[in-house]
């Protein structure tokens, strides 16, 4: 095919600090070539020129393009397997490949390249301005393109990292806290025979410190135990089965209807609470935490009442909600009071600041959410995203 191109001086605008981008010029046609070559290189690129496919192969793997210039027909075969072959079955080679073609005029001939892989196609007459300004654009997206990669892949790494430091960090809390144990189990044992030896010989104020460092060690013996059940949830790979949110709600309940000392309190749960896939313990333990906060952050001058229902969003995942008529919760704390250790009550209330910790551990390990709106003063609503069992009316 001969084409005669209007040579032109295109000025480049290629930055001279950074390397010109590799251009692979293909065309069986000498002087097809020659002209484009030209104008190629007069826009600022650097051009590499190949006549037939196997050339195009064995230069593409030595100067690895930023773009190819391909021509449709070849003496040696179809640009189009060509530009298949160098996109890769993926389509995603590195190289930009920009098919160019006189004679496959039809629209089901570029349809049949960009099927191929190609990223642009052409039909002579090419103005050579054009031809610049597509080779420009197709790098732009090119560089675009790999920025994405690039940042995708800082993410990943980031990811990967925090990923390992927290693994690390739950090793390293789950180790600290299982050696804690057996000193002060020691600790334990000494201070409960020393008790035994010395009790009635102590004065008034020898008692008083006794006393103290007896509930300095259960003290420490309970946030041991707590940090040791943070750091275990998620890592024991537990079985999940289908669990009826009822019976986790009604066993939780229980425990507060046996114990002497639970305030009285109200409880209204929802009777079309569904079954969801979990692990029945621990959906328990959440419950259990989310009421034993809803009595011990009441307001004294009403009765607790508890509300827990559940509602699904058209998706089908099930928000479960959990709300008392309590002291409520102002807003800038309403992150915070999910993580270990975080408390915004002294001794006067007891706990150790770590259960909203485990139950967000819990439910986030069971895929789902958890997190409170809440308005000081007047109380509190605890919601938790869960996946519901496969059918609705599925039971345990
Ligand atoms: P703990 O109750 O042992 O302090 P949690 O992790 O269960 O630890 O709760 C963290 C903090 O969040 C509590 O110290 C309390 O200040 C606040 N909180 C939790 N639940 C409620 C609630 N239902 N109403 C008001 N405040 C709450």
């Amino acid at each position: 095919m001969r084409i005669s191109l209007n040579l032109r001086v295109i000025k480049t605008n290629v930055s001279t600090s950074t390397p010109a981008p590799i251009i692979l010029n293909v065309d069986d046609d000498e002087g097809v070539r020659y002209a484009r070559h030209r104008i190629l290189s007069l826009a600022g690129f650097q051009v590499f020129d190949a006549s037939n496919a196997a050339e195009t192969v064995v230069l593409a793997e030595e100067k690895q393009p930023d773009l190819v210039l391909l021509d449709v027909h070849l003496p040696d075969g179809s640009g189009i397997e060509l530009c298949r072959k160098l996109k890769g079955p993926e389509k995603t080679a590195s190289w930009m490949v920009l098919q160019i073609s006189a004679s496959a005029l039809t629209a089901s001939h570029a349809k049949e390249s960009l099927d191929a892989g190609a990223d642009g196609y052409l039909m002579e007459p090419v103005d050579p301005d054009v031809l610049v300004a597509t080779v420009r654009s197709l790098l732009r997206l090119r560089q675009a393109e790999q920025a994405l990669v690039s940042t995708n892949q800082k993410l990943e790494n980031v990811n990967s990292e925090l990923k390992r430091s927290n693994q690390d960090l739950e090793q390293f809390a789950f180790a600290a806290s299982h050696d804690l144990q057996e000193p002060l189990r020691n600790i334990s044992v000494f201070l409960a025979l020393l008790d035994e030896e010395l009790a009635g010989t102590l004065t008034e104020r020898q008692n008083e410190y006794f006393t103290r460092v007896l509930q300095g060690a259960g003290r420490m013996g309970a946030l041991i135990q707590d940090l040791l059940a943070y750091s275990q949830v998620g890592r024991e790979g537990r079985q999940h089965s289908i669990v009826d949110l009822r019976e986790s709600v009604a066993e939780a309940v229980q425990t507060f209807h046996q114990s002497a000392s639970a305030p009285d309190f109200s409880i209204e749960v929802a009777p079309d609470l569904p079954a969801v896939v979990g692990d029945s313990t621990h959906l328990v333990s959440v419950f259990h935490n989310l009421i034993s906060n809803a009595l011990k952050y009441r307001r004294p001058d009403v009765e607790t009442a508890v509300r827990i229902w559940g509602e699904r969003s058209p998706g089908g995942e099930l928000t479960v909600s959990v709300q008392d008529n309590g002291i409520g919760i102002a807003p800038a704390y309403q992150q915070q009071i999910f993580e270990p250790f975080k408390r915004l009550h002294g001794s006067e209330i007891p706990g150790n600041g770590i259960g909203l910790a485990v139950c967000r551990r819990i439910i986030q390990s069971h895929g789902g959410q958890l997190w409170v709106e809440s308005e000081l003063g007047s109380g509190s609503t605890f919601r938790l995203t869960l996946r519901p069992a496969a059918n609705p009316s599925q039971r345990a």
